[in-house]
């Protein structure tokens, strides 16, 4: 029988009724005749606040107690849904990460899956049992259990699909597809039909939660094709796969925007080789990543160097600077929390002039203070005040005439 890997996400699990309506919509695919994962992430807010407890007892929570805590939240959701099914008659079971055997490297909070073992989800099907699994997390060989990075069911689902060679896999949430804006900040914004795996990327990475990024990355290099759909009808979605250059129209795809973003400054570095590498390996060597990096021009051998990094990883990135400062003798370290990142994004721009310029001309516009951009082939970032994200991120959708597709 074919298999399919449905993903449903944490507001699809929210409530009972959701969680009963989920579980129908996956008895009457079973019924149609397909054998059956299902991925489900913690239900609702329910990792936000089990992170938000951790944080009333100390600002950096060891990154392997975490992992302990937050798995919780899934399990709650593979428990009720697999009794949900079996309420509607539906062989169901339940499996954590571990059961499951989806092995992880050991960065606790963002580690990388290494393997699944499939022998007990086989097991389980040629049981005629639906296979409920907990997204979101894994287990290293020596049975620490993991978590996958904010967002990681997607990346449990894809990596599922993938293992188990299933014919179609199927990321359910709450908007009916992706979007040329998230919908909820731009009414206008519409959905895409169909998007190359690098559009998606481009978009995850600079702020689309819909997908994870991870699991787009994931999903190119194994080729898993994505479908994105919503919980709440039947409406056909958006197809993410491999597209051919020849097939690409788009001048841009969409803008995303991003709030969980900080910026740190590290002040009066001296502006000799090397010193931009002991800054960015001593991160690295922390796990930390960093998306944007500013340097200022030198003043008197002088000169800042300004990044970006998540929220959560910004209050060891300061320290790491603290440390890094001291060592090369830099100034103050500046740490800031009300900024947000809008980007445009689409593989037409490449060759298109005055992309940036129009977006710099919507966000002046708009009168937006743009503190730090940067550019690739596909994409143009602007760091801009948090307390302006939404007025950018519509003045740029509207420049691009994104409002007016259809
Ligand atoms: P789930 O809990 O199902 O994983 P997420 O909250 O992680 O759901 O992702 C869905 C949300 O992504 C939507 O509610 C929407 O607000 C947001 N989003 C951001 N950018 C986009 C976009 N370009 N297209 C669609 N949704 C987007
Ligand atoms: N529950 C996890 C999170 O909130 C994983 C997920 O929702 O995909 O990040
Ligand atoms: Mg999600």
């Amino acid at each position: 029988m074919a298999l399919i890997v449905q993903k449903y996400g944490g507001s699809s699990v929210a409530t009972t009724e959701k969680l009963q309506h989920v579980a129908r919509r996956v008895a009457a695919t079973r019924r149609a005749g397909a054998d059956m994962v299902v991925v489900v992430s913690a239900p609702g807010d329910m990792t936000d606040d089990l992170i938000a407890r951790a944080r009333e007892i100390t600002d950096r929570p060891p990154a392997r107690e975490l992992d302990m805590l937050m798995a919780v939240g899934e399990q709650v959701s593979i428990a009720l849904l697999s009794m949900a099914l079996q309420a509607l008659g539906e062989p169901a079971i339940s499996l954590t990460g571990p059961q499951v055997r989806i092995l992880t490297d050991s960065v606790h909070t963002k580690a990388r899956i290494l393997e699944i073992d499939r022998r007990r989800i086989d097991e389980e099907l040629a049981r005629g049992r639906i296979v409920v699994v907990a997204g979101f997390q894994g287990t290293t060989p020596d049975h620490e259990i993991t978590t996958l990075g904010r967002g990681g069911s997607d990346l449990s689902a894809v990596a599922l699909a993938s293992a188990l060679g299933a014919v179609s896999c199927e990321i359910y949430t709450d908007v009916p597809g992706v979007f040329t804006a998230d919908p909820r900040i731009v009414p206008e914004a519409h959905k895409l039909d169909r998007l190359s795996y690098d559009e998606m990327l481009e978009m995850a990475s600079s702020g689309a939660v819909v997908l994870q990024t991870r699991s787009v990355e994931y999903a190119k290099t194994y080729g898993v094709r994505l479908h994105v759909r919503s919980t709440w009808s039947e409406e056909p979605g958006t197809v993410v796969e491999e597209v051919t250059d020849v097939e690409r129209v788009r001048l841009v795809t969409g803008v995303t925007h991003d709030t969980d973003v900080a910026r740190i400054t590290i002040t009066n570095v001296p502006d000799i080789p090397g010193i931009a590498h002991r800054i960015f390996s001593a991160l690295a060597e922390r796990h930390i990543n960093v998306d944007m990096i500013v340097q200022t021009a030198s003043r008197g051998g002088r000169a800042d160097i300004s990044f970006t990094v998540t929220k959560a990883d910004a209050p060891l990135a300061g320290e790491t600077m603290r440390e890094v400062g001291r060592e090369i003798g830099a100034g103050a370290i500046e740490a800031g929390e009300g900024v947000a990142k809008v980007s445009i994004v689409g593989a037409g721009m490449a060759s298109n002039p005055g992309v940036a310029a129009k977006m710099f001309g919507a966000l002046a516009g708009a009168g937006v203070n743009i503190q730090m951009i940067s550019t690739s082939e596909i994409k143009v970032s602007c760091v801009v005040p948090l307390e302006d994200i939404q007025k950018a991120v519509r003045a740029v959708h509207r420049a691009f005439n994104l409002d007016a597709l259809g």
